[in-house]
């Protein structure tokens, strides 16, 4: 190599080393966007991890499309309310609609019956936490009994045919389906790090890692006290659901009796076993929002195997202040409060 080769070759390498300084690209930093929104008929709280924009307010535009287009029982054009409408004829649906049916007579039948998502009129006649809600007519609550069932949910494909008078409230799911589709809305977005979603307390999402790596921490709170008032906290990875069905999210009181919103199919009546409320993580928002109400439901020793069957953790809290933990949750749990005990379901 010459003098004028090396010279010409040095120069070259000094100009890819300073355009290497000054052009390479800067590295964005994570930046925290934290957002309350309102969607779902309830208060939705975000807070993201990314290193692009602040993506919370196409999430609530999301939720809210969902309510208004799918899930809704009073928007007259939500999916719904045309199949509700439909007198019985068969409505052909979209297919994320006909995916959640399939999904929720699924739950129906593993639970026998005790989610059920047919229980549409049953569930207005109560109007538990509406206007005129109250203590319905035995005669009149009997005959609409007669309507319910999930069998009457007739599923061929996207065509969905409701018999008997059977009508839809997917209410015991709906921000579970919520929580699944921000999830899936977050994997198609690189930028983002980290979620945690929580919509109204009581379903939750927690997507990737927060910058420190430590973990989500969701609080559980205490069923007989105001809101604020915690009597313990889940931990959640990264993927994962959580939903809790309390008697205490609305509810009216008459002759010192809780006449609360999760009814049982079978007697039309509020659930009252003892429980005030239970908390369930799974890796699926509809699923965890469909169980924690099944299992208010079937009570803490039937529940264990639908838990199982949906590799699913859950807590009971009942009115003598007792926290039933799974093998799976007591890993995730921890007491805040000496006033309640736990003890393991087995
Ligand atoms: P959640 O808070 O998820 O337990 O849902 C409770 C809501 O689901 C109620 O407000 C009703 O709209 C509806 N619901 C009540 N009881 C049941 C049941 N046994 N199965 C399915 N949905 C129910
Ligand atoms: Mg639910």
């Amino acid at each position: 190599m010459t003098k004028k080769q090396k010279f010409g070759m040095s120069t070259v390498l000094a100009g890819m080393l300073l355009t290497g300084l000054v052009f390479r690209p800067v590295q964005a930093k994570t930046q925290k966007y934290t957002n309350t929104d309102f969607a779902m008929n309830t208060v939705v709280s975000e807070t993201l991890y990314t290193k692009g924009k602040d993506l919370n307010p196409s999430i609530g535009k999301l939720l809210k499309k969902t309510e208004d287009e799918i899930l809704s029982w009073t928007e007259e054009d939500s999916q719904i309310a045309q199949v509700n409408h439909a007198g019985g004829e068969t409505v052909e649906v979209s297919a994320e609609l006909a995916d959640y049916l399939k999904k929720t007579q699924q739950l129906a039948e593993d639970s026998q019956g005790a989610f059920d998502p047919t229980l549409g009129r049953v569930i207005r006649l109560w109007d538990i936490g509406g206007e005129n809600a109250g203590i319905p007519q035995t005669g009149e609550l009997e005959s609409l009994l007669e309507e319910t069932g999930y069998e009457k949910l007739e599923l061929d494909g996207n065509k969905v045919t409701l018999k008997d008078g059977a009508t839809l409230d997917l209410g015991a799911a709906g921000k579970g389906i919520g929580c699944d589709l921000v999830m899936d809305f977050l994997g198609q977005n690189k930028d983002v790090s980290g979620m945690i979603l929580n919509l109204g307390g009581s379903s939750v999402m927690a997507y990737g890692e927060k910058p420190d790596q430590s973990d989500w921490r969701v609080a559980i709170r205490d069923p007989r006290e105001p809101e604020g008032d915690y009597l313990g906290a889940v931990t959640l990875k990264g993927g994962e659901f959580l939903s809790t069905s309390g008697d205490y999210e609305r509810y009216f009181m008459e002759d010192g009796k809780r006449y609360h919103h999760i009814l049982d199919p079978e007697t039309g009546y509020p659930v009252w076993n003892g429980l005030t409320s239970v908390t369930v993580v799974c890796g699926s928002g509809l699923f965890a929002d469909g169980l924690s109400t099944a299992c208010f439901v079937l009570g803490k020793e039937k529940a264990l195997p639908l838990l199982e069957k949906y590799g699913a953790d859950a807590a009971f809290v009942d009115e003598d202040h007792k926290v039933y933990l799974t093998e799976g949750m007591k890993e995730r749990f921890e007491l805040m409060k000496n006033t309640y005990e736990t003890d393991i379901l087995k």
